[in-house]
C-alpha cells in the first residue's frame, strides 16, 4: 500500500514569520492519515525542521548539487540539506529546468546524490503546452523518466511529481482523463523498470494549480498518490483542506 503524500513547494517565498504556518498546519493535522512534506526556501530549512520536530510535518529542500562538497559558490549539497534537518528534496522542477538550464542528466545526478545522502528525491516531470498540443506528452514523459530517474531509486527514496508546465501557477487544471493517462503511463514504466514490487510502491504525485476547491477531483484519479502544491501550500488555511481531501480519498 502506498501512503498518500501532500507535499508543499514554497519556492522563493517565506521569511521567519512563515514558520507560524507550519505550526498551524501541524496543529490542524495532529495525527494525519497521510504524509505531509513542506519544502521551504533553504534559508528556513533548519528552523522549519526545529519547529516541526516531533510533529507530523517533514521538511525538504527544493534543489541540491550533484557533488558532496567543493568549489560551487552558492550551491548546497544533499548532505547539507540532510544536516539541516531535511528528509527530502524536490529535483528537476520545470522552473529549475527553465531558469537554470537543468537537463534530465543533471537531475539524475542530483537524485543519485540525494539518495547517497539518505534523502527522498521528489523528481518532477511534465510537458509544455506546445508539446501537449503536438500530442507528444507521453514521449516527453518517457524521455524525462529514463534520463532523470537514477538506478538507485526505491519505493522509499523516490517520488515522481507529474507537473504539466502549463498547469503550474496558471489555474488551469488538466481533466481527470489527462491526469489519469499520464499517471497510468508513469506507473507502467516504473513497474517495467524497477519490477512490480518497487514500481508499484513508488508514489506519483500530481502538481499544477491544485487548490482546496479542486483537490478532491484530482485525488479521485487512479494512480494519483497525492499532490505537489505550490501557491496553495504557503498558507495553512489553504494547504490544510487539500491535506484533508487527500486523507478522505481511498
Ligand atoms: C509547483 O510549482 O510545483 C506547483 C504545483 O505550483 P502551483 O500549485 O502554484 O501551480
Amino acid at each position: 500500500m502506498r501512503r498518500k503524500l501532500a507535499a508543499g513547494n514554497w519556492k522563493m517565498n517565506g521569511l521567519t514569520d512563515s514558520l507560524d504556518e507550519l505550526r498551524s498546519l501541524a496543529r490542524a493535522h495532529p495525527d494525519p492519515a497521510v504524509d505531509i512534506l513542506v519544502c521551504p526556501p533553504a534559508t528556513l530549512i533548519a528552523q522549519a525542521a526545529q519547529v516541526c520536530a516531533g510533529l507530523p510535518v517533514a521538511i525538504g529542500g527544493q534543489d541540491c548539487h550533484t557533488e558532496r562538497t567543493g568549489a560551487h559558490t552558492g550551491d548546497l549539497s544533499a548532505e547539507m540539506l540532510k544536516d539541516s534537518g531535511a528528509c527530502a528534496v524536490i529535483l528537476g522542477h520545470s522552473e529549475r529546468r527553465e531558469d537554470h538550464g537543468e537537463t534530465s542528466d543533471m537531475v539524475r545526478a542530483k537524485a543519485r546524490a540525494a539518495h547517497a545522502a539518505g534523502l527522498m528525491a521528489v523528481i518532477c516531470l511534465g510537458e509544455s503546452l506546445a508539446q501537449r498540443d503536438a500530442a507528444n506528452t507521453l514521449d516527453i514523459i518517457a524521455a524525462q523518466m529514463s534520463l532523470s530517474i537514477p538506478d538507485t531509486s526505491t519505493a522509499e527514496n523516490l517520488v515522481i511529481a507529474y507537473e504539466p508546465i502549463w498547469a503550474i501557477g496558471t489555474g488551469k487544471l488538466p481533466d481527470a482523463a489527462q491526469i489519469g493517462e499520464v499517471h497510468d503511463f508513469i506507473r507502467t514504466r516504473l513497474e517495467r523498470r524497477f519490477g512490480p514490487g518497487a514500481g508499484r510502491g513508488m508514489r506519483i504525485l500530481y502538481g499544477g494549480s491544485v487548490k482546496p476547491n479542486n483537490a478532491d477531483q484530482v485525488f479521485r484519479v487512479p494512480n494519483v498518490d497525492g499532490a505537489l502544491v505550490g501557491g496553495a501550500s504557503l498558507r495553512a488555511e489553504d494547504f490544510s483542506p487539500i491535506i484533508k481531501a487527500l486523507s478522505q480519498t481511498g
